[in-house]
């Protein structure tokens, strides 16, 4: 083989596999790597259920045997386990740009949606009868806006969030988004959105289960009204970790929760028998805390210390870049087709790959170490997660992607 053979056969691969390895070497990022517990495989599946930071299972373990073998009843004070979901709620506050008080952390992403959108509608108040919801939506999200509207009188009217403009009148209470869209990783325009909403005089709920963690949100400096989202994606919280709840401090007062359980109670251990809410984001609470979870989340949380979102950004779309480079260079026109938008803008912490042949190609990837998931039928999902995920993954990724193309015939769906 002449040397000119060798460099035109070889180039792609190698100058890839060179440009990740710089990429790497001076990623202000990659020391965070060594903080998560991961194996040699490729984890591109941090936007379902994060990595285990290494030192969590030590805190777990003091929450267990001291606080509450030891301990017991006297951690509610002593161990601050009374105090949790603000406290935490306060650590993730900076994450999606929320100032201190306004996030309290607890219970579901799904009964959070339920308690922001029946506040959402009281705070839009009477004569407006139509919540608007994103038809794209995870469905939970639509499931419980249908039910908060059955509730409260109004009528739900899905809408793909390109026409929410357009739907929205003197007749919208609420309008309830996804910041992220978790198939496609289609990123809203949360400025611009929540502004309209607000110009037609309603209230804007947004759900930042595929966003915060991944991508600047500015709560606070969007006026955002209320505002959910899950922990145990981008935050790395563990596996049904709790979600959280934001109201801004100008919506607390009136902040009417549709499950005013005791916790939210302005005297919780008065026990009186009339309601009366407590100020602040404590409203947004319910019941007693899932505590072992929820110290979970707040020991998680350290990965956090002294990372800049903004860098954390810039590092997650060069991530996605890069993979989409890759799959350019190395996969066979026409197996693949990106439905994650090119435009920056648009575009969260994920690539999905639209493939006839997705569920057989998941299957292989996975048996080789490149974990992603499907979204049935057709898409395969690579989430990008910058505090652990390198741009030697992203290549590896790619080249297996296309090795395992190589093996699973176009049409074939089985594998
Ligand atoms: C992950 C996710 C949820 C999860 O809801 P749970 O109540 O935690 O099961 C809800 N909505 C969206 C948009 C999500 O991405």
């Amino acid at each position: 083989m002449s040397e000119n053979t060798t460099t035109t056969t070889t180039a792609p691969t190698e100058n890839l596999r060179e440009r990740a390895l710089k990429l790497d070497a001076t990623d202000p990022l990659a020391g965070r790597r060594a903080l998560f517990a991961l194996d040699d495989g490729v984890y591109l599946d941090g936007n379902s259920l994060g990595a285990l930071p290494v030192h969590v299972p030590a805190r777990v373990q003091d929450v267990l045997t001291r606080q509450w073998g030891e301990l017991r009843i006297r951690s509610w004070d002593e161990s601050g386990w009374w105090t949790a979901p603000e406290r935490i709620g306060d650590r993730i506050a900076p994450l999606v740009g929320a100032a201190a008080g306004q996030i309290v952390v607890g219970d579901s992403t799904s009964v959070n949606v339920f308690k922001a959108v029946v506040a959402a509608v009281r705070i839009a108040g009477e004569g407006r009868d139509e919540i608007l919801v994103d038809a794209t939506t995870f469905p939970t999200d639509g499931y419980i806006a249908s039910a908060a509207a059955r509730l409260t009188g109004h009528r739900i009217v899905p809408v793909a969030p390109a026409d929410v403009l357009a739907a929205l009148g003197p007749r919208t209470a609420a309008v309830l988004l996804n910041h992220v869209d978790y198939r496609s990783g289609r990123l809203h325009d949360l400025p611009g959105l929540t502004a309209a909403v607000h110009a037609a005089g309603a209230v804007a709920v947004w759900d930042l289960c595929h966003s915060a963690g991944a991508l600047p949100v500015g709560l606070d400096e969007h006026r955002v009204d209320l505002a959910v989202g899950c922990t145990y994606k981008y935050l790395n919280g563990g596996p049904g970790s709790p979600a959280y709840l934001y109201v801004a401090e100008r919506h607390q007062a009136v902040f009417d929760s549709p499950l005013p359980g005791w916790n939210s109670h302005a005297d919780p251990f008065g026990m009186t028998a009339g309601y009366a809410p407590a100020d602040g984001s404590v409203r947004g609470r319910v019941g007693t805390p899932d505590i072992v979870s929820m110290l979970t989340l707040e020991a998680a949380l350290d990965v956090w210390d002294g990372v800049s979102v903004d860098a954390v950004r810039a590092k997650s779309l060069a991530l996605t870049d890069f993979f989409l480079e890759c799959v350019e260079a190395y996969v066979p026109a026409g197996r693949v087709v990106s439905v994650t938008p090119a435009a920056h803008a648009e575009r969260g912490s994920q690539v999905a790959l639209r493939c006839a042949e997705a569920e057989p190609v998941m299957r292989r990837l996975i048996e080789r170490g490149v974990v992603g998931d499907l979204r049935r039928p057709d898409v395969l999902r690579f989430g990008f997660t910058p505090l652990y995920v390198g741009f030697a993954d992203a290549e590896r990724a790619a080249r297996i992607l296309a090795d395992v193309l190589a093996e699973v015939p176009a049409g074939d769906t089985v594998g």
